[in-house]
């Protein structure tokens, strides 16, 4: 019966890994998957994590019974405001519910299904081109037809504005309009806060989009928590609907965790109780109920005032790293005179700085020095230290002159 079935590609990004995995050089680099490493280049468990970890073994008191359809209500309170703020209107006027799912890939998903469902508006979703390529895959299957917008401008390695207003202004009223809150994937290039205003105008006045945060980096994009979470607070703050998909995969670190939630802010609150309930029934059939291990733990760091204060500075020292990784990038390319403008390394935001080499030079990379990063130029700054700068910068360099 299953002969018939044809080999499947790897995944764009995970696939690097794979491949980086066989290749036996001493010297190779990975710089394809977004996951924060040490100036050893090491995966960081969080102190502030561990910390939590303890307690939760330690604390004789817990059991793993399931959790109810949408995870720990406290959990679910307090990520609300920690997008949202803890002085958010929205949250005292309970027009928010909220759903502890399986990391962003599972909140967009579970948004997705649920907007395929119940959504009157167009079922259409407009993504960012370039976005995370996992959008295009999710919405579809959630029975969202995915369109794109034009959002990166190659001359400029900045945001194509004027392109992405035209666009938006094009699509069908009532279109669901997904937004990159910060640190966008993988281009490293954030609107700015007037241009937020301009794309929340279009999206308020002129087309009645739904806007669908996906907010996979708070706080890895400034090392802010509040200030990364602007975008979402603006629209959330005109009285708007809004969806928004958080993960704490980046943030806390705790990616294999699959801990993250999905938000939902509607007009009234008879309407936020109905949405929860339909919301049950789109999770149940899926997965039924989710993991509690990750999400209590980062319950207890949001709601321990200390473990906060110390995640925060957890938070930013990654920030800070992935930071100067972008100026020792910038000024060895400097010292090298490679040809072309590097200053966007320096400009781009969050993890990936989208280099702009292509996809020739890609390769070149990969086969004669090591090097892995996707095929469409994007390099993960947090896969960077000290030693290995140097060694991308040469081989940039080679690749660029070559
Ligand atoms: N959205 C974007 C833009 C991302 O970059 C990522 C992680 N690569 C995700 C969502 C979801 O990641 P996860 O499911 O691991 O939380």
């Amino acid at each position: 019966c299953f002969a018939h079935v044809q080999q499947a590609p790897e995944d764009p990004i995970l696939g690097i890994t794979v491949a980086f995995n066989k290749d036996p050089s001493p010297v190779k680099v990975n710089l394809g998957v977004g996951a924060y490493r040490t100036e050893d280049g090491k995966p960081l468990l969080l102190n502030v994590v561990r910390q939590a970890e303890l307690h939760l073994v330690s604390d004789e008191s817990r059991n793993k019974e399931y959790l109810g359809i949408t995870g720990i209500v406290h959990f679910n309170k307090l990520s609300a405001q920690l997008i949202l703020g803890s002085d958010s209107p929205a949250i005292a006027e309970n027009r928010v519910v909220t759903a502890q799912c399986l990391s962003g890939t599972g909140s967009l998903r579970v948004g997705g299904e649920f907007l395929g469902r119940h959504y009157s508006g167009q079922k259409i979703i407009y993504v960012p081109s370039p976005t995370w390529g996992n959008h295009l895959k999710i919405f579809p299957l959630a029975g969202l037809e995915a369109r794109t917008y034009r959002y990166y401008d190659p001359r400029t390695k900045g945001l194509d504005y004027e392109g992405m207003l035209e666009d938006l202004r094009a699509a069908p009223n009532g279109s669901i309009l997904l937004l990159h809150a910060c640190a966008h994937n993988p281009t490293g290039v954030d609107p700015s806060q007037e241009q937020w205003e301009g794309i929340r105008r279009v999206v308020r006045e002129e087309k009645q989009f739904l806007p669908f945060f996906d907010c996979a980096y708070q706080g890895f994009a400034s090392g802010s928590l509040d200030n990364d979470a602007w975008a979402v607070r603006r629209f959330v703050g005109d009285g708007g609907e809004v969806f928004v998909a958080q993960s704490y995969a980046k943030n806390m670190g705790l990616y294999a965790e699959r801990v993250g939630a999905l938000s939902i802010i509607v007009k009234e609150p008879a309407v936020a109780t109905r949405v929860e309930s339909q919301l049950k029934l789109v999770i149940r059939p899926m997965y039924s109920t989710p993991p509690t291990h990750g999400a209590s733990i980062v319950t207890l760091i949001l709601s321990s005032k200390k473990w906060f204060e110390e995640w925060k500075e957890e938070l930013k020292a990654m920030a800070d790293r992935i930071r100067s990784m972008r100026h020792e990038l910038f000024n060895a390319l400097k010292e090298r005179q490679t040809p072309g403008n590097w200053e966007h390394i320096l400009n781009q935001i969050g993890m990936f700085t989208f280099t702009g080499l292509s996809k020739e030079q890609v390769e070149y990379m990969r086969r004669e020095d090591h090097i892995y990063m996707t095929l469409d130029g994007r390099i993960s700054m947090a896969g960077l230290n000290s030693r290995t700068v140097p060694q991308v910068a040469d081989a940039i360099h080679r690749a660029v002159v070559k």
